[in-house]
């Protein structure tokens, strides 16, 4: 990937372009800038508002404009008054450190008068609608016939908005020798017409749009609040074992932060960004290529030169700016015809953002939760319970063996087994939060995070009731959500899992079925144990909410989960524990690959 100093602009530019932090070419950039800083020729560029198109033909206009010269040498034709301000405005920006130039731009309901007034002034460039234009050139305020570069931002808009003729005209008053470079999102026969008659021997370039930037890569977000953004993270390299990611932040300081804590947290992970020296940069790069790191936490910048193909993800910890900003991060996943996640976290206020991003890139971003800490758990427990199944006894010391055989003579298998699985639950200390920010999207469940354990009252106007399944039963809301609509019968919309805690939850339904739902669960088993609904003001939540039993690692593929330490059929052979799991199961669990199913758990829980 090319720098803006390797497409050739001068100093002057980089400078503006660097103050602006523009830094790193997008697509249309890198291909168009230096096919027009070269030879002279008619030029057209496929491509649509958001791919930076502006600066690909601004750039090397200003690059090739004469200073020296009176007369106005580059006209730019946009369909509407906004876009020619923003052309005008970011031009203006780029010329920052090229005093000499002037640039104006003319449109329809501003003061003529003014306008004409200005021209005066005879500016190099001059932006402007059609329309306006044709009346300024019929009242002589500007002349047109000895420009050396005619711009067609936007064609095919100006073209749907009915400029066809006002183009003819205008591009009729133009020098022959002048070249033509045409921007259009699409090529209808129209321009087609319109590249045939003035645009001989155009060179063409074509920059995907967004959605057709990589098939491959599939974009996903989270909402999360900013304070959450580092655990949240931390949770999904726990669900991911074979990870290798990049984590883009805004800002160096960003970058050193988050790696730090991701390494407090076991995550192999380096920062990479501008104020590290290339040799500091060769050995993290080194480390990661090699595998030994998981994760490298960047700049965008630093970013720049990464060539590695395996990426399964890209997280945004913060989102970028600006669209080629999102299509360059993005692309740094889902290489050499592998599958790959661009995800970004966002938080409530950053979901508009995400839309923006969503509806200029053509891009569909699927809403996925953060990982409970339960489901890291529940990984962790298999690999520990894999790593035992592993491991052939061999004969040890008989006075130790004798001393075990004593303290345990009185524990059955089960129990035994249960306790060992309690003893390494208990060292796995996670954060048990629901990270999932849900006010951005109306889901309830973050209500309940502030009053289920205190308030029993609903929040959300039905009726709250308690329910001893919780997230030892290894089911994610989505799961309890499905259970209670299939046992009650009420339409989806109308149940709510508020929370769930660690062996019971929380829901809501109307409060015109408040007392159906009780009964609706009378004698309803789940695996061994019974299962008990309580409206949550009548005392429902006692903290051992009718469990019965501990936990065990039972993968018989009913929604039991945890039944009493037996491993009752389902699972079949040993030691793939991990890729196994029931119907009931967890999405990380169940089918094998992790990945394939995007990582955390579909947008669930609310119904
Ligand atoms: P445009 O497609 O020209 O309307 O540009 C869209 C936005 O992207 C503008 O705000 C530009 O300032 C910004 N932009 C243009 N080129 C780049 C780039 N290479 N990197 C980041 N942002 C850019």
């Amino acid at each position: 990937m090319a720098t803006f100093s390797e497409l050739g602009l001068s100093a002057p530019l980089l400078k503006a372009l660097t103050e602006m932090g523009i830094e790193i070419p997008s697509p249309i950039q890198e291909q168009a800038i230096p096919i027009l800083t070269g030879e002279r020729r008619n030029f057209i560029g496929l491509a649509q508002t958001g791919t930076g198109k502006t600066a690909a033909f601004g750039l090397p206009l200003l690059e090739t404009l004469k200073t020296d010269v009176k007369h106005t040498q580059a006209l730019i034709l946009a369909p509407t008054r906004e876009l020619g301000q923003q052309i005008a405005q970011q031009l203006q920006l780029f010329a920052k450190y090229m005093p000499a130039i002037r640039i104006q731009v003319v449109y329809g309901g501003a003061s003529i008068v003014e306008q004409i007034r200005a021209l005066r002034q005879t500016p190099h460039i001059l932006i402007a609608t059609p329309g306006r234009l044709m009346d300024l050139m019929q009242r002589k305020a500007l002349s047109i016939t000895d420009i050396s570069h005619v711009i067609l931002d936007e064609a095919d808009e100006m073209l749907n908005m009915g400029f066809k003729e006002d183009i003819d005209e205008i591009l009729s008053h133009t020098p022959e020798d002048k070249v033509t470079w045409l921007f259009s999102a699409t090529m209808p026969r129209d321009i087609r017409r319109i590249v045939s008659k003035y645009m001989p021997e155009a060179a063409e370039v074509a920059v995907n749009k967004g959605g057709e930037m990589n098939k491959k890569i599939k974009h996903q977000f989270v909402v999360v609040r900013e304070s959450d953004k580092t655990e949240a993270l931390k949770r999904f390299v726990g669900v991911q074992d074979d990870m290798r990611a990049i984590v883009f932040c805004r800002t160096k300081i960003a970058t050193q932060a988050l790696s730090e804590d991701l390494k407090r947290a076991d995550v192999k992970a380096e920062a990479l960004h501008g104020d590290m020296s290339q040799a500091q940069r060769d050995q993290v790069m080194k480390r990661f290529k090699a595998g030994s790191l998981k994760m490298l936490v960047a700049t965008d910048v630093a970013a720049r030169g990464i060539d590695v193909n395996d990426l399964t993800h890209v997280f945004h910890h913060s989102m970028p700016d600006s669209l080629p900003y999102y299509t360059h991060r993005s692309g740094r996943t889902a290489r050499a015809g592998k599958d790959g996640i661009s995800m970004a976290f966002v938080n409530s206020a950053e979901v508009r953002k995400l839309k923006m991003f969503e509806r200029e890139l053509e891009l569909k971003f699927e809403k996925v939760l953060i990982p409970q800490s339960s489901e890291i758990g529940v990984i962790k427990l298999t690999s520990w319970a894999e790593a035992i199944a592993a491991v052939k006894p061999v004969a040890g010391n008989k006075q130790i063996e004798d001393k075990i055989e004593e303290l345990f003579a009185d524990f059955s298998k089960e129990e035994l087994v249960a306790k060992l699985v309690t003893a390494e639950m208990k060292k796995l200390s996670f954060d048990t939060k629901d990270l999932n920010d849900t006010r951005a999207t109306g889901d309830r469940r973050d209500e309940g995070r502030s009053d289920s354990r205190s308030s029993r009252s609903s929040s959300t106007g039905g009726t709250r009731f308690f329910i001893n399944i919780g997230e030892y039963d290894r089911m994610s809301t989505r799961e309890l959500a499905d259970l209670i609509i299939e046992q009650t019968k009420l339409p989806s919309s109308e149940v709510t899992v508020v929370k769930m805690e660690e062996r019971h939850s929380y829901f809501e339904v109307p409060a015109q079925h408040a007392e159906k739902v009780p009964k609706d669960f009378t004698e309803y088993m789940l695996g061994s144990r019974e299962i008990r609904v309580n409206r949550a003001d009548q005392g429902g939540s006692r903290r051992d909410g009718g469990d019965r039993g501990g936990y065990s690692i039972r993968r018989d593929g009913g929604r039991g989960g945890f039944s009493g330490g037996r491993r009752d059929g389902g699972s079949g052979s040993g030691g793939s524990g991990r890729r196994e799991g029931g119907s009931g199961g967890r999405s990380f669990g169940g089918g094998g690959d992790r990945r394939r199913e995007g990582g955390p758990r579909r947008d669930g829980g609310r119904r």
